[in-house]
């Protein structure tokens, strides 16, 4: 059993993935025949975590990971020290299967809509 979205090869008897909380499917043809878009790419922990709401409000399944990054901006973990324990700067990507790709693209335009609306109102 394969995981369409993040491609983990799983076990008989699993029939969701546990990361990705969708439906698993049978063999690798399947897997392969399923394309997955980068949806976003960025620094922003507060972004993503949005984004990541966003989509789920939506139901649309998503692959999130972080990476760390070798060039942290000093401003950047101050704000993340506000927020959680102190840890290195970290860049997200979010990816989404092609098919939910136009979906969460317009998800993820009313949440940059939003931010600039409160941009504005600074
Ligand atoms: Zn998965």
């Amino acid at each position: 059993m394969y995981c369409p979205l993040c491609k983990a090869e799983y076990r008989q008897g699993f029939t969701t993935c546990s990361d990705c909380q969708i439906a698993l499917v049978a063999t690798q043809q399947e897997v392969d025949a399923v394309a997955v878009d980068r949806l976003w790419t960025g620094d922003n922990r507060k972004k993503m975590e949005k984004i990541l709401d966003g989509l789920m409000d939506a139901e649309i399944p998503f692959r999130s990971k972080e990476t760390p990054k070798s060039q942290p901006w000093p401003w950047l973990s101050m704000l993340l020290f506000r927020f959680m324990k102190p840890r290195p700067t970290f860049e997200f990507h979010i990816d989404v299967m092609n098919k939910d790709s136009a979906k969460s693209k317009e998800v993820l335009r009313k949440i940059e809509d939003a931010e600039k609306v409160d941009e504005e109102e600074d």
